[in-house]
């Protein structure tokens, strides 16, 4: 029999259930996923180049009234030290981000209710107005459909919001009561139908997640056609209830983001930070198996230990400016160009 990864190799687009299962299951060989990465790399080249698309990505706030088995801010973690940045310094960190060449920012939080809508469209707003050749992404959780479309209406052009898995009892293995993937999903169809580029996607090696719960994440992704798919290894944190659950595998990891570039070959996938968490070179290893984004930390230095969604989360020492000198170097070692251009996806 052929091996499911290089039946997948020849025909992405038509994998059947079954072969795409066998792909999850199929133990790693070097030679196998060499070709797989190289596979994925030429399709990412076809449509963009050697390109890495820049965002700069400011975490506003780590207050969260969720409590996502998995986050390390979430809101019954007492031991989270809490901050919010106020308006002037979001401004500043995008006014230093600029400096450095970025033209997308992307505010991130918990969902926070000092944040009230209209905080957040003033926010919003006043981004749009300092730099009108900037897109402006949100990702802050789950809202009314009223609540995007006034941040829409703001300015806001792009939102981020991972759907975490697409299985309805896997999701309710990871996330309270308060929570559902139905309202996940209704999020993600609003946001879609306001005129959003929507960027969603899962963890990989999240507790209890099987090989099924991986092909549900994947057909979810083709029913939505996101702009963007962040995938990223879970990553354990010990103030949480998951404490000591196993963090997910680099290379099984990297395998996942090869098939999401092979079935979604326009897609802009981030090279996440979570996977150069988990090893020095994660992130490299992820762009050369077709990512084509980064996403460069601009918050204050002060308040970047404190995002802790999960433990050891890299770039939390340096300036914004050394982080960008740093990736560009990271990014041109591994073959490829920053580029920080608005850059739209071609979805
Ligand atoms: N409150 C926002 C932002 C969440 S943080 C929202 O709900 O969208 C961004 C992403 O980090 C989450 O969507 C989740 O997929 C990921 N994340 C959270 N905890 C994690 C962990 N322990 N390991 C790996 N990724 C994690």
């Amino acid at each position: 029999m052929e091996s499911p990864t290089l039946a997948i190799i020849k025909n992405p687009q038509q994998a059947d259930d079954a072969l795409l299962l066998d792909f999850l299951r199929e133990a790693p060989d070097p030679e196998r996923d060499r070709a797989l990465f190289e596979a994925a790399d030429q399709v990412r080249r076809a449509h963009y180049g050697d390109a890495v698309y820049l965002r700069g990505l400011i975490e506003f706030t780590n207050y969260c009234k969720n409590n996502c088995y998995y986050c390390g801010i979430r809101a019954a973690n007492a031991n989270a030290k809490r901050y919010r940045l106020t308006p002037e310094q979001i401004l500043a960190c995008a006014d230093e981000g600029y400096a450095l060449g970025y033209r997308t920012f992307v505010l991130q939080g918990g969902e926070d209710p000092y944040f009230t809508d209209d905080r957040i469209c003033e926010i919003v707003s006043a981004l749009h107005e300092a730099h009108p050749d900037c897109a402006v992404t949100l990702s802050i959780g789950e809202k009314s459909r009223a609540s995007y479309q006034a941040y829409f209406d703001a300015g806001a052009r792009r939102y981020l919001l991972r759907h975490e898995t697409a299985d309805p009892a896997h999701y309710r293995m990871l996330h309270p009561e308060s929570m559902s993937l139905e309202n996940r999903k209704r999020c993600l169809s609003d946001l879609r139908e306001i005129g959003y580029q929507v960027g969603s996607g899962f963890m990989i090696g999240s507790p209890y997640q099987t090989p099924a719960h991986l092909l549900c994440d994947i057909r979810f992704l083709q029913e939505l056609d996101p702009h963007m798919i962040g995938v990223g290894p879970y990553l354990n944190h010990p103030e949480t209830p998951f404490a000591g659950m196993p963090s997910g595998e680099l290379h099984f990891g990297i395998r996942i983001v090869a098939l999401l570039r092979l079935m979604f070959p326009k897609a802009l996938i981030p090279a996440t930070t979570a996977f150069g968490t988990l090893h020095p070179q994660g992130r490299e290893l992820a762009l050369k198996a077709g990512a084509n984004v980064i996403m460069p930390n601009l918050s204050p230095t002060a308040v970047r230990p404190l995002y802790e969604i999960y433990e050891n989360k890299i770039c939390t020492g340096e300036e914004s400016a050394q982080c960008r000198g740093c990736l560009e170097r990271r990014i041109a070692s591994a073959g490829y160009r920053a580029v920080t251009a608005v850059g739209d996806s071609l979805v």
